[in-house]
């Protein structure tokens, strides 16, 4: 198995963060499969016809097609830490090449940008 140069990541378990990454990685497939799987429902209601469960259920529906995107978003960004662990590329950032602070990656194993590059891709 391929290993990141050992200065880049002084205490990092990589062993540890790639099973990390992958229960990770399952659990947001299985949300996201899920999500998807379920039956379309509620494609009749109205709102403001009756307040009562069908507006609940419509406002409930909304709240899950946001939380979609982010899970399909995060999914992608750990499945792009899984394969850097696989590359070797592991905790050197996408954009730049530089290591990642191993700091960054404890409190989000998932990262493949420096803080820098991710400061710039949110403006
Ligand atoms: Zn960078």
């Amino acid at each position: 198995m391929p290993r990141t140069p050992t200065d880049a990541l002084p205490a990092l378990d990589l062993d540890e963060v790639r099973r990390g990454l992958e229960a990770r990685d399952a659990e947001l497939r299985e949300r996201i499969g899920v999500m998807a799987a379920a039956p379309e429902r509620g494609s009749t209601l109205s709102f403001g016809k009756r307040i009562g469960d069908g507006t609940i259920e419509a406002v409930g529906r909304l709240t899950d097609v946001g939380v979609g995107t982010t899970l399909e978003l995060e999914e992608a960004r750990v499945a792009r830490a899984l394969e850097k662990l696989d590359d070797g590329t592991y905790g050197l950032c996408d954009a730049c090449g530089r290591p990642i602070a191993p700091k960054r990656l404890r409190a989000m194993p998932e990262s493949v940008l420096c803080i820098e590059d991710a400061a710039k891709l949110r403006r």
